[in-house]
């Protein structure tokens, strides 16, 4: 038996909430993106949500989303705020606004993701 999360009411705590959670997930960062260029605040706040989101429901965010924000400040990894760098067979990306960096696999060749 799994523990309900909460208290009851008007929950609606149906069956397909991965669904919905991975469905919301992509719409916010639809909405990121494009706030990115004229409110980065308010992109990173929408990638903040998707990760709640995320993490409430269990569900992953999808990794062409995943390796398109920066892990430590929300901001969404653009060309103009972020810079990338291949190394062997990976791809270094360094967010310019808080420094931190992530690597990412190309073995795979979903480099066409990143780069858009
Ligand atoms: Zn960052």
């Amino acid at each position: 038996m799994k523990r309900g999360t909460g208290k009851g009411g008007t929950g609606n705590a149906g069956s397909d909430k991965g669904g919905i959670a991975l469905e919301r997930i992509h719409r916010l960062f639809e909405l990121a993106r494009e706030e990115a260029p004229k409110n980065a605040e308010r992109s990173r706040a929408y990638v903040e949500l998707a990760r709640k989101v995320s993490s409430r429901n269990r569900q992953r965010i999808p990794q062409n989303l995943k390796h398109s924000f920066c892990k430590k400040c929300n901001s969404l990894l653009l060309p103009r705020n972020s810079k990338s760098r291949v190394k062997g067979k990976w791809l270094n990306v360094t967010c310019l606004k808080c420094g931190a960096t992530k690597r990412i696999w190309l073995g795979k060749g979903d480099i066409s993701a990143i780069c858009a």
